[in-house]
């Protein structure tokens, strides 16, 4: 029988009415494991009300209160690890060990969002003036919305709610419509640490859905990450209709490898950051630059991508599962043969990629091309699959000017021996996050993750205290209180004991 994925309004497990019905698939034969009824107008209207009448509770439980909710679910994620990971992979067909990373990075946020009263503490100066002292509070700002993709399943939702949740605001998540068991399983998990009714509501839906979020006076803030296009249509929409918004959107992440570097790191740790999860990251290597000599590598980097192999969510052998959709496959192999179409030197080609039994899945092969130049779509376009760019360059400055004329800034790396090399990098590149001999550097929950230029829409990025920031209002008090008004000093019959 199919699995029928279900809402969670005003506290309420529901199906749905809509007239709209989404299957989700498994990737690697594209049979249907469940369906979704998208969440009609009425439904996505009924949650953000229950939210907002929610909030009015929600906002005056004490922050400890709040913080033991937090830490209750921390517990539940992590008993819960395995079994989030086995419905996460087989909605994503990302390899089990990947599917638990998945979970785990959104359970260090979930951990680090226990710890919520110190990062809400404001500040103080006493005698600003004779006798007044300013102070401000950090103060929820009422329904938040999350709406999330579904190449992170669990990292990306628990990005949101639970920081915007125990800062006191409530939340509506309308996650990616491709993978939302994992987000279902999330919600159920986070009602049984505690959560008090309608402060989170899970809506499924596509663009419908969103419109709704992005123009009702109720949301106050929304956090997005997604694509490039449908980020820029999200920050223009939910500021044009007077909303905080962060949106985090596409990339295209390059790596610089100097001669200097040790060899066997850099092939090692590329074969991971660009094929691993099937190229499904945004903080994924898409591009390496070698720059002189380290070129002369390209052979044995291809030899170790060769070995990749894909495979199921269950085979521990697999380095890495199908990509999402029929529709995501097509668009990478039509990108593989623009590639080669457009003179790149294709040293290998995961276009007619297959695993036995599962010929009708969503496979794409590693692959390699060198000899890219930036006018090229494979550079030019986020590629979103197992496909490596090679670039060369003479110098560390000309593969500073190649990374910094990309639109994106979401991550980038360098490796090299030199520290000298390295502070220049670090110092001179337009990305947002930067790894000196870390191939992919997603910050710990305690940094925030910190997107540039097209990669990023918006000015607090998530988790962290920038997203103590997002989800909150600063107010700032100042106060003086006269001294001959001491009751007791005035009034001579008055003891204190
Ligand atoms: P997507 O943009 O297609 O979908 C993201 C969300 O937006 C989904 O919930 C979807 O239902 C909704 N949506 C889709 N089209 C819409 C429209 N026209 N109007 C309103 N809402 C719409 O993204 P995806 O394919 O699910 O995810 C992959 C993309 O996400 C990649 O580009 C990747 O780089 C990016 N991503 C970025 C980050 C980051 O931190 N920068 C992290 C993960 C993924």
């Amino acid at each position: 029988m199919t699995t029928q994925v279900k809402h969670y309004i005003n506290g309420e497990w529901i199906l749905g009415q809509g007239d709209k019905q989404i299957a989700v698939t498994n990737p690697a034969n594209n049979e249907t494991i469940a369906v979704v009824n998208a969440a009609n107008d009425a439904e996505v209207l009924s949650a953000i009300d229950s939210a907002k009448t929610a909030f009015q509770s929600w906002k005056e439980v004490p922050v400890s209160e709040r913080a033991r909710v937090m830490l209750k679910y921390q517990h539940l994620l992590k008993e819960h690890h395995d079994e989030i990971a086995t419905i996460l992979a087989q909605e994503t067909g990302k390899t089990f060990d990947d599917a638990k990373g998945d979970v785990w990075r959104g359970i260090e946020v979930a951990e680090h969002a226990c710890n919520i009263a110190s990062m809400m503490m404001g500040e103080t100066v006493e005698n600003v003036a004779r006798s007044i002292d300013t102070y401000s509070y950090t103060q929820p700002l009422g329904v938040c919305a999350g709406i999330t993709p579904f190449n992170f399943p669990a990292m990306i939702p628990l990005w949101m709610f639970p920081l915007a949740i125990a800062c006191g605001n409530t939340f509506v998540l309308k996650p990616s419509e491709q993978d939302p068991m994992t987000p279902q399983r999330l919600i159920e998990l986070f009602e049984q640490a505690g959560a008090p009714k309608g402060v989170v509501q899970l809506v499924h839906g596509d663009k419908t859905a969103v419109d709704i979020l992005l123009t009702h006076p109720d949301i106050k803030a929304i956090s997005f990450v997604g694509s490039v296009n449908v980020g820029q249509y999200i920050y223009k929409t939910g500021t044009d209709n007077l909303k905080r918004v962060q949106a985090f959107a596409g990339a295209k992440n390059h790596c610089v490898i100097m001669p200097d570097a040790n060899k066997q790191q850099v092939i090692n740790n590329l074969v991971g950051a660009s094929v691993g999860a099937a190229g499904q990251r945004c903080m994924a290597l898409s591009v390496a630059v070698f720059v002189g000599a380290a070129k002369e590598w390209i052979p044995e980097l291809k030899e170790a991508i060769a070995k990749v192999k894909p495979g199921l969510w269950d085979d521990k052998d697999a380095a890495y599962g199908p990509v999402i959709s029929p529709a995501a496959k097509q668009r990478v192999v039509s990108l593989i043969a623009q590639g080669k179409a457009e003179g790149a030197d294709c040293l290998l080609d995961g276009t007619d990629f297959t695993v036995e039994g599962y010929e009708s899945g969503n496979w794409v092969g590693p692959t390699m091309f060198d000899k890219v130049t930036t006018d090229m779509s494979i550079y030019k376009e986020e590629i979103f699959g197992p496909v490596l760019c090679c670039m060369n360059a003479e110098t560390l400055e000309e593969a500073i000017a190649i990374v910094n004329d990309s639109p994106y800034g979401n991550g980038t790396s360098i490796f090299t021996a030199s520290g000298a090399a390295a502070r220049k990098y670090q110092h001179e590149i337009e990305v947002g996050q930067v790894g000196i001999n870390v191939p992919i550097p997603v910050p710990l929950p305690f940094f925030s993750f910190t997107g540039w230029k097209g990669s990023f829409y918006g000015d607090q990025h998530a988790y962290g205290k920038q997203a103590v920031r997002f989800y909150t209002e600063t107010k700032t008090i100042t106060a003086r209180w006269f001294e001959s008004d001491i009751a007791v000093a005035s009034a001579p019959n008055m003891t204190i004991d």
